[in-house]
């Protein structure tokens, strides 16, 4: 396959559902090697890009390309072999043992079942193998679920919130297995609604929010694009307030004042500055405190749609 043959290529795809756009307009692509996020909240239209990248639904607008191909075209269905897909809610015979369940998976993609001991070894399910899959437990499931997408190592990953309802140690543990696959030279695109979990974990974060991409790049690129402001906080008594709003008018709104605590907005940059001229300044305070934006403010004001990169 030539180098420059992308291995997800998403171009300006819209999906609508009557009068919803489960997906609007969105570009996206993802390489070999690369690990790519896509994050937002419950609706934002993850499932449904992942379901377009399967080829399970059509388009309404836009090219969808994988390793080259078109999902609508009848090539497709080799293409489809190079993907290794876990949905968003795994559901597996209860009454199969975990064995018995990768067994038909690897029937149905034509893939050897010499395999399978070695998946179970790389998800850490050696001792249930042969258990029935109703015993198992939902991070369990999960790293079933896994094992059955890493089925014949497939050039791509697609994985539709697979740590959700997975405790932190099966976490981590989760995305060593991806990052193994990642150096190997595959493309992996998985979802979360957590954009904490994911810091230096992947390679880029693509936002979605109402169907659209509200930014795609380094969590550490969008944190510093964003640049959100600081907050400071200010106690300091009533008369000590209103010298405050007449010398920092600039900084400060009434509506700031909360239980007698000011809390003024302030851009990263003039953080330091802005400290200093309060401090030299004659108001006397009670308090003072500096609050810095968090990576869940980060995603709240990206999927809140106040922004876009
Ligand atoms: P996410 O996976 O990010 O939670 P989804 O892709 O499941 O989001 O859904 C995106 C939007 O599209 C939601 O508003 C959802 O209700 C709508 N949607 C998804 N599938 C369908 C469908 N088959 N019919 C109608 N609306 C749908
Ligand atoms: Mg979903």
């Amino acid at each position: 396959m030539s180098e420059t043959i992308k291995h997800i290529e998403i171009k300006s795809v819209v999906k609508s559902y009557g009068k919803i756009h489960a997906v609007n307009n969105v570009d996206l692509n993802v390489l070999a090697g690369e690990c790519v996020a896509l994050v937002g909240p419950n609706g934002a239209g993850k499932s449904t890009l992942f379901k377009l990248i399967l080829g399970l639904v059509r388009p309404t607008s836009g090219t969808i390309s994988i390793l080259g191909q078109q999902p609508d075209q009848p090539v497709f269905d080799r293409i489809r072999k190079s993907i290794g897909f876990l949905p968003e809610q795994v559901l597996f015979q209860g009454s199969l043992t975990g064995r018995e369940t990768l067994q038909f998976y690897t029937s149905l993609k034509g893939e050897s079942k010499d395999q399978i001991d070695g998946l179970f070894q790389t998800v850490e399910l050696v001792e249930a193998a042969d258990r029935r899959v109703s015993t198992y437990s939902k991070g369990m499931r999960q790293r079933l679920g896994l094992a059955q997408a890493l089925i014949g190592n497939p050039e791509i990953l697609l994985l539709d919130e697979p740590t959700s309802g997975l405790d932190p140690a099966s976490r981590l543990n989760f995305y060593e297995i991806i990052e193994k696959r990642r150096v190997q030279g595959a493309a992996v695109l998985l979802s979360s609604h957590a954009l904490t979990e994911l810091e230096a974990r992947t390679n880029r974060v693509a936002v979605l929010a109402h169907g659209k991409l509200v930014a795609n790049g380094s969590i550490n690129a969008l944190k510093s694009k964003l640049a959100l402001s600081s907050k400071i906080k200010l106690k300091a008594t009533p008369t000590q307030m209103k010298l405050l709003s007449t010398k920092f008018a600039d900084h400060f709104d009434i509506n700031h004042i909360v239980n007698g605590v000011a809390v003024l907005d302030c851009p990263e940059n003039q953080k330091v500055s802005l400290v200093k001229d309060l401090m030299s300044s004659d108001i006397k305070f009670d308090g003072i405190e500096i609050i810095e934006p968090t990576l869940e403010q980060v995603f709240a004001s990206l999927t809140k749609g106040e922004k876009r990169l």
